[in-house]
């Protein structure tokens, strides 16, 4: 596939149950083997890469806190779940050859760099894939904040939503035989629809932000370079047209 990409710089957001493949716990490599030879491919287009990763492959604070335990002790054990993600981008990605760095919001030195913009940049700017974890480092939010947030402060142009369907249908296509694919929603439209592809806290910081964002399935091998090359599959959330 050739073309000039339509991003210059893009965030990835890949949540953990997607990096779990079909296990109820934990990672599937041959799930982060693909996810990392996708990035690859768009990063030898120029792309500059960021990536959030979730973690509910390995622990989610609101499920824990329903189990009986403090919500806010679930939600860091939730953010140390991400880390335990992003190492294993970081290290699918450097196996490639890709240099990769993952920053953390919880500061832990031994294991990964602080996150700081400016130095999150500088990365970028040299070639580095960097891969975000830790969410916001702060409990009550998720990893969709988390990208929300990092797509709109760190200038990206999209904000690329991995999910396990290809975009946003009317119904849910798995039930609904007769559902239909949009193309191109505004963030009003999500929000009024109660469509469940990001917590409001996030969309709503696309919105008041202008940050577009592509819901597409990232698990269908060349899917990421076809978004970057500006092939409409998935759906659009934006600014109305
Ligand atoms: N989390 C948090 N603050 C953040 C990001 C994440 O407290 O800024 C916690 C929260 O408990 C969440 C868990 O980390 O359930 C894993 O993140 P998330 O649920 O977003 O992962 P995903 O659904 O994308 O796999």
């Amino acid at each position: 596939m050739a073309g000039e990409p339509r991003y210059r710089r893009i965030l990835l957001k890949l949540s953990g149950e997607a990096l779990g493949g079909s296990r109820d716990y934990g990672i599937d490599f041959a799930v982060v083997r693909d996810v990392v030879r996708q990035i690859k491919r768009v990063h030898e287009l120029g792309v500059q890469v960021l990536l959030v990763i979730g973690g509910g492959n390995i622990f989610r604070g609101r499920d824990a806190a329903k189990g009986g335990l403090d919500r806010a002790t679930g939600d860091y054990m939730g953010m140390l779940g991400t880390v335990i993600n992003a190492l294993a981008l970081q290290d699918g990605l450097e196996k490639l050859g890709v240099a990769a760095r993952t920053m953390t919001a919880i500061q832990m030195n031994q294991v990964a760099e602080p996150y700081i913009r400016r130095r999150a940049v500088r990365h970028l700017e040299k070639g580095r894939v960097v891969i975000l974890a830790g969410g916001n480092g702060d409990p009550y939010f998720t990893t969709d904040t988390t990208a929300a947030l990092r797509a709109v402060e760190l200038e990206c142009d999209v904000l690329m939503k991995a999910t396990k369907v290809d975009g946003i249908y009317t119904a849910d296509p798995v039930r609904d035989p007769s559902a239909t694919k949009f193309r191109r929603l505004d963030y009003m439209e999500v929000l009024n629809r109660g469509i469940d592809v990001m917590d409001n806290t996030a969309l709503t910081l696309c919105m008041d932000n202008g940050m577009p964002i592509v819901v597409f399935d990232l698990l269908k091998e060349g899917n990421l370079e076809r978004v970057v090359l500006g092939d409409e599959i998935g759906t659009l959330v934006a600014t109305p047209a």
